[in-house]
């Protein structure tokens, strides 16, 4: 078998298309246009271009550009100051804070000092909370992204067996809870489950997100299994993901190449995101 490919490019813009006409059409409904507020603190090389891709995006989608980039000296109570400066403003939809911040500031507090109808990243403990309570909230963009990817290609998600393959707050734990609402029956493994491949090889969907690359060989995986790998790793051929993409496509029924699957979906999410935090304000002033 040779897996089919789920072009995670081809799909991020279809997302970014349909977006882009949504965008236009409330802006002329409002008068005005969604708005995204990037916070970068310091100098990070791989942020800056994560945060100028966002906003590229953004700006391409008839988003308007708050962005703030702040010197790596910031204090938390400088951050805070920001965050609650852009919180006031009504212009702004969404409120992203780029991460890793700087060693020795605590990200999780600041992170909560983003209101809920402006976490348009979906990873404050509210947006959590309203997730694993099946509640209305933004979600995160890279698991939202994923659930995205799997629809594209009409991969059953009701009554499947999903293995998620890492546990973490960006990407594992919100991905299970995604797949558990749309009815999959889900399991968890991380770094001290025993035997993982005696697990992953039972799932029909397999998401890797862990972390390590190649991780993920053909013996772990189902025949015509849909395998997800959200891994990103530099390398010196180029980018690998979690997933040893040459023997698992030849196993699986579908799977997400590295670079080009998840990867471009999480901005076309933060997109999307944006343009619903914008649309729950309009209703709410
Ligand atoms: P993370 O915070 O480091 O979490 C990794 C998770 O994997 C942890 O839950 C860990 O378990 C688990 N794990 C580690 N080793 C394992 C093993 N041998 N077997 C099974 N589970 C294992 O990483 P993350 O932020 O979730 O990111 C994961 C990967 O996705 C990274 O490569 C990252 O670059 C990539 N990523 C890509 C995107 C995208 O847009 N494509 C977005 C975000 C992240 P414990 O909890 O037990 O430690």
């Amino acid at each position: 078998m040779t897996a089919v490919v789920i072009d995670g490019k081809k799909v991020a813009a279809d997302v970014r298309d349909r977006l882009a006409r949504d965008v236009a059409t409330f802006t002329q409904r409002t008068g005005k246009a969604p708005g995204l507020a990037t916070i970068l603190v310091g100098e990070d090389p791989a942020s800056e271009v994560y945060v100028a891709n966002k906003r590229r995006s953004a700006i391409a989608a008839g988003i308007a550009d708050f962005h703030r980039h702040l010197p790596a000296n910031s204090t938390a109570d400088d951050i805070a100051a920001v965050i609650d400066e852009l919180a006031d403003n009504d212009d702004v939809s969404g409120i992203l804070l780029q991460l890793p911040l700087p060693a020795g500031i605590e990200s999780a507090k600041l992170i909560d000092h983003i209101p809920a109808a402006k976490d348009v990243d979906g990873l404050t403990t509210m947006s959590a909370g309203l997730l694993a309570r099946g509640e209305a909230g933004l979600r995160p963009c890279t698991p939202s992204g994923i659930i995205t990817l799997l629809d594209s290609a009409n991969i059953t998600i009701e009554g499947a067996l999903a293995v998620v393959v890492g546990r973490s707050q960006l990407v594992g734990a919100p991905l299970a809870q995604l797949l558990l609402h749309r009815n999959a029956t889900v399991v968890i493994a991380h770094s001290r489950t025993a035997d993982l491949a005696s697990i992953t090889k039972q799932a029909d969907i397999l998401v890797a997100a862990a972390g390590i690359p190649a991780l993920v060989t053909a013996e772990h995986v189902k025949p015509g299994a849909a395998v997800i790998d959200v891994g990103i790793h530099r390398t010196e051929a180029g980018l690998v993901g979690d997933v040893l993409y040459d023997e698992v496509s030849a196993v699986a029924g579908w799977i997400t190449p590295v670079p080009g699957g998840v990867g471009p979906m999480t901005i076309a999410t933060l997109l999307h995101n944006t343009l619903r935090a914008a649309e729950a304000s309009s209703v709410a002033a």
